[in-house]
């Protein structure tokens, strides 16, 4: 599998073997529900894993839940936070849920093997952080295993308002739910995953959403990341929203295809992964990791000179020691269409692309671009 720019940083690729493992064991439980003690045994079982990282800094997150929607009785529940530490404070996240729901049972005894839902993205983020762990970053890598997603988003709110306490300074995260299937019945689509993202001035989703796309470009053979304008999909949620709402970057990766039948009950099994397309999906996300994880810190105060002109002119606050990058597009497109290193100016001139017509950001390379204004 071509991987050019990853291979400059790590030699190894995403192992499917490794994936079906994962998934395997995840498979052995009856459920994970958070009203069960399968979920804490899972847990454990996902940290013991993270363990086996070298240089990775492991750790069992309780908080409480309320007895209420789908919560049988008060409980603390545990999730998973396993940190790669960088030169820096920043931080870049990639998470996934590892509990599970079966809505026809009840919750404690009721099967529900969650395997795409989301058995994958917990099998993504774990092999991801296998290879991250080859490299020194610049930045620090958070691989997290939310809980009580399937309660409403629960593990992922207790883990936002800690980060917001702690004032964790988070680039972004990459939230991975659903991400392991190609295929619903007659219709496919092996070629790209979607990704969702919230337009806000608190945070910078969508711009973050724009630049996976355009990072991914080419580096990971015949697959790509296809954005959808809104936060989620109709009516549903996840996890980034969690931190979205906490005022946090973050996007959400789903297959384009899912397999609605097979989505919170005793179906969703290992039958239905599409190993290659999971390992694409890891491969998208392990290449917006390693960018992450080495940008300098973002730019500030990405302005456009006023002067009418047919060439736009941009200025920013930089770091010393950053190097930038300036994107556009048209105003009606949702990808960039140009891009243009500038080294470590603070300033960039873009000839005959004009601000009237043309949206621009800046930012460090490697790292989420702000919007001019
Ligand atoms: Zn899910």
């Amino acid at each position: 599998m071509m991987l050019a720019s990853a291979l400059a940083l790590i030699s190894a690729d995403i192992s499917q073997a490794n994936l079906r493992s994962i998934l395997t064991h995840l498979g052995t439980y009856p459920n994970r529900n958070i009203n069960t003690d399968y979920c804490t045994k899972a847990a454990e079982w996902i940290a013991g894993e993270y363990r086996k990282i070298p240089g990775m800094d492991v750790e069992l997150m309780y908080y409480t839940v309320k007895q209420g929607r789908r919560v049988v009785e008060d409980r603390e529940v545990v999730q998973v936070i396993a940190t790669l530490k960088g030169q820096t404070d920043r931080r870049v996240l990639m998470g996934a849920h590892f509990d599970t729901i079966n809505l026809t049972g009840d919750p404690r005894t009721a099967v529900a093997p969650g395997i795409n839902d989301d058995g994958s993205g917990v099998a993504a983020t774990l092999e991801c952080a296998r290879l991250m762990s080859q490299s020194k970053w610049k930045n620090t890598v958070v691989f997290v295993a939310f809980s009580g997603e399937e309660q409403g988003l629960l593990g992922s709110a207790a883990l936002a308002a800690r980060a917001k306490n702690e004032k964790w300074q988070i680039d972004a995260l990459l939230n991975n739910d659903i991400v392991g299937g190609s295929q619903s019945g007659a219709l496919k689509d092996k070629k790209r995953v979607r990704v969702f993202s919230e337009e806000s001035d608190k945070h910078n989703s969508r711009e973050l959403a724009r630049w996976i796309e355009w990072n991914a470009r080419g580096k990971v053979k015949g697959f790509s990341p296809w954005l959808v304008l809104r936060r989620d999909r109709f009516q549903r949620g996840g996890d980034h929203t969690s931190f979205n709402n906490a005022g946090f970057t973050g996007i959400r990766f789903t297959e384009s295809i899912e397999a609605l039948d097979h989505q919170h009950n005793e179906t969703d099994t290992i039958s239905g992964i599409d190993f290659s397309y999971l390992a694409n999906v890891a491969r998208v996300n392990l290449v917006s990791l390693q960018a992450l994880a080495n940008a300098g810190a973002a730019p500030t105060e990405v302005r456009y000179d006023p002067k009418q002109a047919h060439t736009t002119i941009l200025r920013w606050k930089g770091t010393p020691g950053t190097r930038y990058v300036v994107y556009w597009r048209s105003s009606s497109s949702s990808v960039y269409e140009g891009a243009l290193e500038v080294g470590e100016s603070s300033e960039a001139t873009i000839k005959n692309v004009n601000k009237d017509d043309h949206v621009f950001a800046v930012g460090a390379v490697g790292g989420v671009p702000i919007s001019a204004n």
